[in-house]
């Protein structure tokens, strides 16, 4: 699937600046444009693989919004043209998705991406998705408040928004730094297999996915979700079906970038790894699992040729919204904002002396 990537934000540069170079490096040409649009300067000038745009430089000077989301929004819906007209020429007539890539919880990504998702929906015919990044549940007040509202708002806009929560795909007692690098490799890994699996490769045999089945898996819009798995196999693809079954099991219940999401409107398996190796029975008696587990009747599927003496599943859901991670996390968001009214309201002095039982002396 032929894709331009647009990052909104710190979180939304690095993501972009990873999936791009995945991309590159593994030759699949997948990844048409890439651009990554932010209010501090600092923050674009580490990234190498994406063109770079700084917005709001009249209200902020390059140095970012802090956490404020609203201010986020301003920005963008400010320079809104200056970063269409940064993409004219970026998002080619081969595009056949845009993807608007934020941290939802910080203030650029967060504020920013749901107003340029939103104009990208009035000029481009095709799909625009987003990728959202959610907090983890360590992170601040500030984070999930924000993140809360800009979900809301972006699930609106986006013709689907795919969903990674920090606290998903990494190792127990890393560096918040280190969990970043993590992160974003596997956010640009599989995501990147996902883009490369709509992509025509040399050497296929039939079953390959096609990029209308990845967009029709995204059809039903809300929340999508992706996940990933691996095991060694054995070179006789007879061997492999239990292993085919098991690395699907593992993408779906263990694996994905929203921990604990079973429930979708659909669902695409893509089976990856080299020819000889992937089980048809395997991956038919998979696909049939996934239909049950995720109460979907429509499970695509497919195979990725994969040079590696492992199988892997990757396994997009698509209207995923449904899931209890996404309720706990609203209602994190919910307490959230309420605590920082709250604290708003405590540590501003008018309000304290609001009260009227008292007057003011004139
Ligand atoms: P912005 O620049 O104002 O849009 O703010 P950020 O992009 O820094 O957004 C902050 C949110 O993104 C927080 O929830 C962070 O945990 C998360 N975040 C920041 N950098 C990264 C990153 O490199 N990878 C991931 N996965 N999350 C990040």
């Amino acid at each position: 699937m032929k894709v331009a990537l647009i990052g909104v934000g710190q979180a939304g540069g690095k993501v972009t600046e990873r999936l791009t170079r995945f991309d590159a490096e593994m030759g699949y040409g997948a990844v048409q444009g890439a651009l990554a649009v932010n209010s501090a300067e600092a923050d674009l000038q580490s990234l190498e693989f994406a063109d770079t745009l700084l917005i709001g430089a009249d209200r902020v000077n390059g140095h970012g919004v802090g956490g404020d989301n609203e201010l986020g929004t301003e920005v963008m819906q400010s320079d809104i043209q200056q970063v269409l007209g940064a993409l004219d020429g970026r998002v080619t007539s081969s595009a056949e998705a845009i993807f608007v890539v934020a941290g939802l919880g910080g203030g650029t990504g967060s504020g920013g991406a749901p107003v340029l998702v939103h104009h990208l929906q009035q000029v481009y015919d095709v799909p625009v998705y987003a990728l959202g990044v959610l907090p983890g549940r360590n992170e601040g007040a500030l984070y999930q408040a924000n993140a809360g509202r800009s979900l809301k708002t972006i699930i609106r806009e986006a013709d689907s928004t795919l969903l990674i929560d920090n606290d998903a795909w990494h190792e127990q007692g890393e560096s918040v730094e280190g969990a970043f690098e993590t992160i974003n490799g596997k956010i640009a890994q599989r995501v990147g297999l996902l883009f490369a699996s709509g992509e025509a490769v040399e050497g296929v045999g039939e079953s390959v996915v096609d990029s209308s089945e990845v967009i029709n898996t995204l059809r039903s819009g809300g929340v999508s979700v992706l996940g990933y798995a691996t095991e060694i196999a054995s070179e006789d693809s007879g061997e492999n079906i239990n292993t085919a079954m098991s690395v699907s099991r593992q993408a779906l219940l263990t694996g994905t970038s929203l921990p604990d999401a079973t429930t979708a409107d659909s669902a695409l398996l893509v089976i990856a790894g080299e020819p000889d190796r992937i089980p048809r029975k395997g991956v038919e008696r998979a696909r049939r699992w996934l239909e049950d587990e995720t109460g979907s009747m429509q499970v695509r599927g497919g195979d990725f040729p994969l040079d590696s003496d492992r199988l892997g599943a990757l396994v997009l859901l698509g209207g995923a919204e449904r899931s209890d991670r996404i309720q706990e996390f609203m209602n994190r968001a919910r307490e959230a904002k309420k605590a920082q009214e709250r604290d708003e309201e405590r540590s501003d002095p008018a309000e304290q002396f609001a009260d009227d039982r008292l007057e003011n002396l004139f």
